[in-house]
């Protein structure tokens, strides 16, 4: 914990951090030390780790990157931290990201863009951008993301880290800041597939408070690493390989799949033939969800309040225009207008008759082959500062991995390669509650 702590003084200059509890993780570690002592200890005891800032966290600033929770104190602990600490892992603090998780670069948090750690001058991706970083550049051991169109996988994959979306319902997401509930799923980002496996098994499993938590077993995921891949068919859908993916990581995500080969895998091309409708799709649903979940941030009863209001409505009024940022008024103007009484069926509800297209189309998918595999991200980290005045590009950068969320499956981002000396993730998804098998694919290849 002492190393860790003292490395995040050292290097995060590259601001993966927004709050280090750094009292709090070295009285973490002692009661560790004792668990070690007497025997009691699990894979995760002392082990330090950091959470994504939309966790909260009793009596720690809890900020979700916004300016709206800088001053909030979490009054209770997410169940995701609750198991965290049960295991006794030492939480090192929270880590930066967009702001309510909406972004694709980690360049609109309230706390500052965070740099790649491979160059300082692109992004980590987002919007579990302070995660990927942290884990990256060694000032965790482990980190937590969330991921509602590709927060875990995209940010992984820009820092060469192992990032696992699991399937809708297999983390609680009580605690963890709403954004859209529907798609909204917190996972592990780690250096490895056995470490994700580690800490998944420590985030996993049904939450009576959760009321979307599924209640089913879980698998240990540690013991499914090291089965064969002899047999195993990939599916590559060929939307995922066409226009829009620059070559230099089309040949790494290429060379990856030849690796699987190697170790017995049978390749099979597929369609997915609604994918071009995922990122509109997402888009309505995503901030149509999103405006009703921050309507609870009215400048009453906690977070930002402005100075002086003279009325109620000024109260609403100036706390929300001053607090939130410009991301996060666009997707609430958005979906407030996509959920407004006349545009509703032509909007909203047009938008989840796509959403069951496409997880019907992965649902097809499935029953042919046993995992799909492409690219997580269309290019490797791009410049900070570079589509941040175009919202119609960065949200196209999420073209690979909206769709699975959409459909409610699981997947991983894997280091597969690099090019131009900046890493690439390979995406593997896989049908619902396939977690172990994802383990075990992503295990072979490292
Ligand atoms: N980039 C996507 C968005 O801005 C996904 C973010 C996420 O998964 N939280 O909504």
């Amino acid at each position: 914990t002492q190393t860790f702590l003292n490395r995040i003084k050292q290097y995060d200059t590259l601001n993966a951090y927004i709050t280090v509890t750094e009292d709090l993780a070295l009285q973490t570690a002692q009661a560790a030390d004792l668990k070690l002592a007497t025997g009691e200890a699990n894979l995760l005891t002392g082990i330090p780790i950091a959470q994504k800032d939309i966790f909260c966290t009793q009596g720690v600033k809890t900020s979700c990157g916004s300016k709206m929770l800088d001053n909030f104190l979490a009054p209770y602990n997410a169940t995701v931290i609750e198991k965290f600490n049960t295991a006794g892992a030492v939480m090192l603090g929270k880590l930066n990201m967009d702001e309510f998780a909406m972004g694709s670069s980690n360049e609109n948090s309230y706390y500052g863009a965070v740099k790649n750690p491979w160059d300082l001058n692109a992004v980590p991706g987002g919007s579990s951008g302070g995660s990927a970083a942290a884990v990256a550049a060694g000032l965790a051991v482990c980190a937590t993301g969330t991921d509602t169109g590709g927060s875990i996988r995209q940010p992984a994959s820009h820092c060469g880290i192992t990032g696992l979306k699991p399937t809708y319902g297999r983390v609680s997401r009580y605690g963890m800041i709403a954004y859209a509930s529907s798609l909204d799923q917190g996972g592990p980002m780690t250096r490895s597939a056995e470490d994700a496996a580690i800490v998944l098994q420590a985030m996993a499993g049904f939450d009576p408070k959760d009321s979307t938590s599924v209640d089913c077993a879980v698998p240990d995921y540690l013991a499914g690493l090291n089965t064969s891949l002899q047999g195993l068919s990939i599916g590559l859908p060929k939307e995922f390989f066409g226009e829009g993916l620059a070559p230099d990581v089309a040949a790494v995500i290429e060379a990856a799949i030849k690796e699987y080969q190697k170790l017995g895998a049978i390749i099979k091309e597929i369609s997915i033939p609604n994918l071009n409708l995922a990122i509109p799709a997402y888009y309505v649903i995503a901030s149509a969800e999103c405006s009703a979940n921050l309507s609870r941030f009215d400048g009453v009863r906690f977070g930002y309040r402005c100075k002086d209001p003279v009325d109620l409505t000024d109260l609403y009024v100036r706390s929300r225009g001053e607090a939130f940022g410009k991301e996060v008024k666009r997707r609430i103007l958005m979906g407030t207008y996509a959920l407004s009484a006349g545009y509703y069926d032509a909007y909203y509800l047009k938008a989840q008759k796509v959403r069951r297209l496409i997880a019907e189309d992965f649902k097809r998918a499935l029953q042919e082959v046993d995992v799909i595999m492409g690219p997580v991200a269309p290019s490797v980290a791009f410049g900070i500062g570079e589509k941040i005045n175009n919202p119609i590009e960065m949200y196209l950068s999420d073209i690979y991995t909206i769709a699975i969320n959409l459909a409610g499956l699981p997947a991983m981002s894997v280091p597969a390669g690099f090019a131009q000396h900046k890493p690439v993730g390979l995406h593997i998804i896989g049908n619902y509650f396939a977690e172990q098998r994802l383990l075990n694919i992503a295990h072979q290849y490292q």
